[in-house]
């Protein structure tokens, strides 16, 4: 099909979607042109998503612009020198369906993966520094990427890049969680144990 053609620039821009790929991407495009009344809903919904929502000035949570920072910075009953460093969001959602954590996050926006060029520059470790640094209090960093090969070399990477921070305490999650697992596909009672059971990085 011809790169440039509306239906190919859409299939397009739907290819960059989590989970889809050129095939379903063209079905989908096929599926507005043959259902254009969907259209306008999806437009106004993504326009105001664009107006409404963005990240959490501390923490990078999605959030929406007229409660940033997000509910979990302001929530005056956090323990705010403990903080949960995720991949995503959806990581996020699933740690606190565990009911297990009452401290605050930090979200990276992705894991450091050469394969994918995904550096640790494209990642919100500097903003993560800038929150500890030449503060007067003292942080535990409890790092929650997923135990695959790209969550353990981030996990390795902040230690080592934030290793000159004194103030700064790092724990990991603990086993039970085994070493592949995607923190979104597990159970909200392992996580909840991974937490509590936390391992001091350093031991
Ligand atoms: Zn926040």
């Amino acid at each position: 099909m011809d790169e440039n053609t509306p239906i190919s620039i859409l299939a397009k821009e739907f290819s960059k979607l989590p989970g889809i790929g050129n095939k379903t991407a063209l079905r989908m495009a096929y599926f507005y042109v043959q259902n254009k009344n969907n259209i306008t809903p999806l437009i106004s919904s993504l326009d105001n998503i664009y107006r409404s929502v963005e990240k959490c000035k501390i923490c990078n949570l999605i959030t929406y612009k007229d409660s940033n920072p997000c509910k979990y910075c302001a929530d005056g009953i956090r323990n705010k020198q403990l903080i949960c460093i995720v991949e995503n969001d959806t990581d996020v959602a699933q740690i606190e369906k565990s009911n297990s954590f009452k401290g605050v996050y930090h979200i990276l926006g992705g894991l450091i993966s050469p394969l994918s060029n995904i550096s640790h520059n494209d990642l919100e470790i500097e903003s993560l520094k800038n929150r500890v640094i030449n503060n007067d209090d003292n942080f535990e960093i409890i790092i929650a990427t997923n135990f695959t090969t790209e969550g353990e070399a981030t996990s390795l990477f902040i230690r080592q890049y934030l290793k000159d921070i004194r103030n700064v305490k790092f724990s990991r999650l603990a086993n039970g969680l085994p070493f592949g697992s995607n923190l979104e596909y597990v159970d909200s009672y392992t996580i909840g144990k991974a937490i509590e059971r936390r391992i001091d990085y350093d031991n």
